[in-house]
């Protein structure tokens, strides 16, 4: 392989005099070249890799004005400032703008004043934009977050699907299609839905590593968090995501309780809260927000130090595009999760219960399974995440796993044990439970509807008193993680899954992971 030299010397001094960088990274360059020379290209980069430039510069280049086309309304505004900051003549066309201001921009657009207008595409497909767009002189079509063009994916938006449309009413303006996620299934989406069979094609790696990946099983989460903040994170900045609104709220104010700088974020606050604690978190040092997901999408704060999950995400590409915000400088970051048993059963119950045919369903759930092996994996957790975007590595040295391997041990007898427990309980009584009163009974557990049920009487009463409640917990989570076991319906009841049957024929052993002890964090390596 011959290096492409960064090929256009004009892409090389607009990166230096515009935006004050002396060197392109990655496929920069080449990408840029690509669009510059009128060719379209995809690119799959991860959060943090750089792609803004490569359509920003080419905008530049190129005669006319670049059309950024972004979901992100909200963050307009901030992302024309800033380049005006550098000098660049950007704008947006939104429904945020008065009828005269959105008059002034689209002047300034025929007359060649603009060298970025950004705008949402459910804008861009009005018969009245097009017929503008159609009177003015532009560079490019930039699709920024293109994934949301892809059906199956985790953030899809039906207002993408009609940019399709450029291809053919824009034959002779190049397009350049952007995103973070990466799987083989989003990008051939983006590819087809986009009609970008002639594009060249950009795929970085997506590692990050300078990411130092952690999981550890969900003992007190807010404890556990207050621990990493203070031993590996004092006064620096973090984004702690939640899965509710109650959630954020109550953790936010917890932890300021604790002295940590602490903001909330979800969209159910007020629209200029919002924005306080997101310019606040943007500005100032060393601030922690906690945020459902709502909260991170085009966020750029190059010195995130840690990202956390009080709450299991239900996808990688959501996790991965979420944890991709810590580190974009490069320097020693933390994503720290903390998962448990209950997180797993009420994700599923999320989706067995929840709206959506049953082909959303399984997807959600493949989503959910995916994640749910990143979870338990007892090996490297780069090579589990870098996998499932494609892309084969070695063993990374800098994660938990990888510092602080798991002992497994063999599960195959307490397996059989649980299993018999949830057979005889549906058998000898017609009764399903969740996991707390399958747990007592076998551990031999008295209480209330034991006494009433007559458990002791059965043959499995007590046969498991030599594991703990927290070591069944343990065995309990990973089996359901592989569907030996399952928990279903509203309430979550644990029923045989459909890999139990080898395992109570004693066909296969189980090898399941001790869990970590959540009080030692691996010692972080540096950079
Ligand atoms: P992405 O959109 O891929 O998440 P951005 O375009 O926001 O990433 O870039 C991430 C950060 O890296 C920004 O602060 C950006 O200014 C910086 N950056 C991008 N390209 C370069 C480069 N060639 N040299 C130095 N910094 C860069
Ligand atoms: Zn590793």
């Amino acid at each position: 392989l011959t290096p492409t030299p960064a090929g256009d010397p004009r892409a090389l001094e607009v990166l230096s005099t515009v935006f004050g960088y002396d060197s392109f990274r990655g496929e920069q360059a080449q990408i840029i070249d690509q669009v510059i020379g009128g060719g379209d290209a995809v690119v799959l980069m991860p959060t943090g890799g750089g792609k803004s430039l490569c359509y920003q510069i080419p905008s530049l280049i190129r005669p006319g004005t670049g059309i950024v086309i972004s979901p992100l309304i909200a963050l307009m505004a901030d992302q024309v400032a800033a380049l005006e900051a550098n000098g660049i003549r950007a704008a947006y066309l939104n429904s945020t703008l008065e009828m005269h201001e959105a008059q002034a921009v689209e002047q300034q657009l025929l007359a060649g004043e603009v060298d970025l207008l950004y705008m949402a595409p459910e804008r861009l497909v009005l018969p009245r934009t097009v017929q503008l767009l159609q009177r003015a002189e532009l560079a490019l079509f930039a699709i920024d977050e293109a994934h949301c063009v892809a059906q199956w994916g985790h953030d899809f938006r039906p207002d993408y699907l009609g940019l399709s449309m450029l291809a053919e009413t824009f034959p002779d303006v190049p397009r350049i299609a952007l995103t973070a996620t990466a799987t083989r299934e989003t990008h051939r989406e983006i590819t087809e839905n986009l009609r970008m069979q002639d594009a060249a094609h950009f795929v970085s790696s997506f590692d990050r590593p300078n990411i130092q990946y952690r999981i550890d099983p969900k003992a007190s989460p807010r404890e556990q968090l207050l621990r990493l903040i203070r031993s590996e994170h004092p006064g620096e900045a973090g984004i702690v995501y939640c899965l509710s609104r109650k959630g954020v709220e109550q953790t936010a104010a917890w932890l300021a309780e604790r002295d940590v700088a602490a903001l909330p974020y979800h969209a159910g606050l007020d629209a200029a809260v919002r924005h306080d604690h997101q310019e606040r978190f943007l500005r100032e040092d060393g601030l922690v927000i906690v945020a459902t997901i709502a909260f991170g999408m085009g966020i750029d704060k190059p010195d995130v130090r840690f990202v956390a999950h009080l709450d299991l995400p239900k996808s990688i590409e959501g996790y991965y595009q979420e944890t991709g915000r810590a580190g974009r400088d490069g320097q020693p970051s933390t994503a720290w999760m903390a998962y448990g048993l209950g997180d797993l059963v009420s994700q599923r119950r999320f989706i067995d219960t929840g709206e959506g045919s049953e082909p959303f369903k399984r997807n959600a759930r493949a989503h959910l399974d995916a994640m749910l092996a990143l979870c338990e994996t007892v090996t490297c957790r780069r090579v589990q995440l870098l996998h499932y975007f494609g892309q084969e590595s070695d063993p990374c040295g800098n994660c938990d796993v990888c510092l602080n391997p798991p002992s497994t041990w063999d599960a195959t007898v307490p397996a059989q044990k649980l299993l018999s427990a949830l057979i005889r309980l549906d058998r000898e009584r017609g009764q399903q439970f969740g996991s707390g009163q399958v747990i007592d009974v076998l551990r031999g557990k008295d209480n209330e509807r034991s006494a009433q049920s007559r458990h002791q009487e059965l043959s499995v009463w007590g046969i498991g008193e030599d594991l703990s409640e927290r070591e069944w917990r343990t065995v309990l989570r990973q089996l359901l993680s592989r569907r030996i076991v399952e928990a279903i319906g509203e309430y979550g009841v644990l029923v045989p899954g459909e890999h139990a049957g080898p395992v109570l024929r004693g066909e296969v052993t189980v090898e399941l992971a001790v869990d970590r002890s959540p009080a030692k964090a691996p010692r972080s390596r540096g950079a």
